[in-house]
């Protein structure tokens, strides 16, 4: 997509600090940390929110979770824990619409 930000940070057009990428994924640290870890996950491809995910997205979600669990490794959170937040449209308080996954984490949180 021409004018998403998120798919700029792809194509390496907007700078951003990449932790982790591969061939579906790409991992950098958020702007605006709300914990000593904050990482956004997102696929190379552009899906506008998760509700837009199909039967041919199946595959890449698996491979989400992976890279997430690889950044959490390499980021020194996997033994503690995290949290994983995806902010799904209006009312989930998205604001970049392009899938990302909040990888949160090297504090502790409240139970809800
Ligand atoms: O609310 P939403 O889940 O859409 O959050 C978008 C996130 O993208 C925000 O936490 C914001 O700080 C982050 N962001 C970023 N780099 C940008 C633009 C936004 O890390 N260039």
């Amino acid at each position: 997509m021409e004018d998403c930000i998120f798919c700029k940070i792809v194509r390496k057009e907007v700078p951003a600090e990449i932790v982790y990428e591969d061939e579906h994924v790409v991992a950098f640290k958020d702007i605006k940390p709300v914990a000593p870890v904050h990482i956004l996950v997102i696929p190379r491809k552009h899906i506008p929110d998760l509700t837009a995910i199909t039967e041919d997205d199946v595959e890449l979600m698996g491979r989400l979770h992976q890279a997430v669990v690889k950044v959490a490794e390499k980021m020194g959170v996997a033994e503690k824990g995290f949290r994983l937040v995806n902010n799904c449209k209006e009312e989930g308080g998205q604001v970049i619409y392009h899938l990302h996954f909040h990888l949160i984490g090297g504090r502790k949180f409240k139970e809800r």
